[in-house]
Parts: structure tokens; C-alpha cells; sequence
């Protein structure tokens, strides 16, 4: 594999709340690599939003980056200036939200927000230019030239959307965060938005850092797989492997519980129990109360993130040996 675009190591990023800390990212270490998906799955408040923003430097308060490393194409992000943060956004990486109305400004027109963008990106290149060219990108998002002097609020929530990949294409992002992309969308804007993304990301050879709860989502898009539960990377691979044969028992359940059409008569498995406190999380293997193979050293150790397999990564007892790794 190249060198990876971001490289995470070790982040630890907290809340500070009247009921105590939450630690909701909680030593997580990841790369990212040029020109590929990764899927970061997991259920609400696991922390896959919060890794996000943290990559782009944008926890919300009370929330605080305490520990680790975060580095984006050779730079550690957490001892840049504000200002070259500030920069680093704007040229390099592009994030989009699940709701595009809190990215887009109501009083611009997309002309203007897309023309902005270029010009900003390439001072060098006039109005008028940078017009055609904005003319040509909603174009090839599939939206009507005619629209380009819409407001967003003119536009459908899937229109929107596609303007946000519009913008990030017109920044020659290097790294576009996806957060729930999708969560906003009926299921056949969905599919239609999925199909262009995957379309432009093969194009252009995007960076995507993919967040979302939606697993089907993940088997669309992904090239490779990061499964967070309650803080902390559980599991990862490579998206066919994974699907084939989840390793991580939360991985496992994750998947038992989506519908699938194909499976007639099979019935839906639920999850049992809910997500761990994040303030005061249980000990050993956070999953250990929910999991079907917990035995006891899982609630007393907590088991790290190993490759067990070439390019598959689990956190779990259940692989582990005191010889070593057991084969999976
Ligand atoms: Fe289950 Fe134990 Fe593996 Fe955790 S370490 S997932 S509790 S078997």
C-alpha cells in the first residue's frame, strides 16, 4: 500500500460534562489512504462523528482533543496554528454534513457559492471562467444549468448534497469526511446520490472518509471497513472479507441485525442491551455485556487491536492465545 493521506494514532478526545468525562473517542488509531473509501461504522455516540471533526480540528465545545496524534499528508494537525487550520480546511479537506443547510449560506446562490469556491482555490482564474466552470460541475452532478442561481432552500435535500460534493470537487479536496451523507434522504435520492458518489470517487480518485450508521451504506462505498463501538476500533478490513465473515462478535451482531430481502423468512436478530456509559465504562472488553462469548477474562483485560490476518484487525479475546494469535 502508498504511504497513508492521515495517519491517527492514539486520539483521545473528551467532553467535559456535569456528570463527569466522556472520553468518546478513546486511544483510536487509524490511516487513511489516497484514493480509497473507508467506512466508519458503528451505533449513535460510538464516536465515529466526533473522530471526524476532530480531524479537522473542530471538536465542539466542551469538547477537547487531549491525546494522540493526528497527521494529514505529512503534517501534524494538532500543533498547527489556527490560521493554518483554518487554511488546511478550506484548500485540502472538505467535510459533508448530513444536513448540507448548515454547510450552505441561505443568502448565496450556488453560482456563488461554487464560483467563491474556485477562485479562492485558483485566484488566477476570472469570474467569468469560474462561472462556466461552476456551470459545468452542476452539470455533471446532474442538476440543470438553469439552477444555478438557486438558493439551497430552492433545492431538494439530494440537489444540496450534490452540490457539497460540487464544492469539494471544485477544492480539489484531498480529503472529503462524509458525515451521514445520506441520513436526510429518501431511499431513492439515496441510491441516486450513492451511485455519483461512487461514480465521481472512481473519476477523480477521491479521498473518503465515510461516516455513517448505515452498514448497506458502507457495502455500496466502502474499499475497506472501520467498526467503532463505544469509543474504540473494534474492527478492521477490507469491506468483502468483512461482510463475508465478520470477526469481531459486535461486528457480527451489527450485521445479524439488518433487514435483508434475501433471506426469506429469516428473522431480524436485535441486539441485546444498549452501549456502555462512556464516563464510566465497563472494565475489560467494553462489549463484554452484551456479547455472547464473553468469558472471564473479558471483563478484566481489555483485549487490543490486533492483525490477525493480513490487512484484518480485531480487538477481541477470542483470537488471542497466551501463545499468541489464534488463527480466525
Ligand atoms: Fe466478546 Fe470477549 Fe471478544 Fe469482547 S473480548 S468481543 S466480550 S469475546
Amino acid at each position: 500500500m502508498n504511504e497513508p493521506l492521515v495517519r491517527i494514532r492514539d486520539l483521545v478526545v473528551t467532553y467535559k460534562t456535569r456528570a463527569g468525562e466522556v472520553r468518546a473517542v478513546d486511544g483510536v488509531s487509524l490511516d487513511i489512504y489516497p484514493g480509497e473509501v473507508l467506512g466508519l461504522v458503528g451505533e449513535s455516540g460510538c464516536g465515529k462523528s466526533t473522530l471526524g471533526t476532530a480531524l479537522l480540528r473542530l471538536v465542539r465545545h466542551p469538547g477537547r482533543i487531549v491525546g494522540g496524534e493526528i497527521w494529514f499528508d505529512g503534517r501534524n494537525l494538532l500543533a498547527l496554528s489556527e490560521e493554518e487550520m483554518r487554511r488546511l480546511r478550506g484548500a485540502h479537506i472538505s467535510m459533508i454534513f448530513q444536513d448540507p443547510m448548515t454547510s450552505l449560506n441561505p443568502l448565496q446562490r450556488i453560482s456563488d457559492h461554487i464560483v467563491e469556491t474556485i477562485r479562492t482555490h485558483k485566484p488566477e482564474v476570472s469570474e467569468e471562467e469560474a462561472r462556466k466552470q461552476a456551470a459545468e460541475l452542476i452539470d455533471r452532478l446532474g442538476i440543470m444549468a438553469e439552477r444555478l442561481d438557486d438558493y439551497p432552500h430552492q433545492l431538494s435535500g439530494g440537489m444540496r448534497q450534490r452540490v457539497m460534493i460540487g464544492l469539494a470537487l471544485a477544492l480539489r479536496a484531498d480529503l472529503i469526511i462524509a458525515d451521514e451523507p445520506t441520513t436526510s434522504l429518501d431511499v431513492i435520492v439515496e441510491a441516486q446520490f450513492l451511485d455519483l458518489l461512487k461514480e465521481l470517487q472512481e473519476e477523480f480518485g477521491l479521498t473518503i472518509l465515510l461516516i455513517t450508521h448505515n452498514i448497506g451504506v458502507v457495502a455500496q462505498l466502502a474499499d475497506r471497513v472501520a467498526v467503532m463501538y463505544a469509543a474504540k476500533l473494534v474492527e478492521l478490513a477490507d469491506v468483502e472479507p468483512l461482510f463475508a465473515e465478520p470477526l469481531h462478535p459486535y461486528t457480527q451482531a451489527l450485521l445479524a441485525s439488518v433487514p435483508n430481502i434475501r433471506l426469506e423468512g429469516d428473522t431480524l436478530k436485535i441486539m441485546r442491551g444498549s452501549p456502555p456509559d462512556l464516563i464510566e465504562p465497563p472494565p475489560g472488553c467494553r462489549f463484554h455485556p452484551r456479547c455472547p462469548h464473553a468469558f472471564e477474562r473479558c471483563s478484566q483485560e481489555e483485549p487490543p487491536l490486533k492483525e490477525i490476518r493480513p490487512n484484518r484487525w480485531v480487538a477481541c479475546w477470542l483470537y488471542e492465545t497466551e501463545r499468541g494469535v489464534r488463527e480466525a
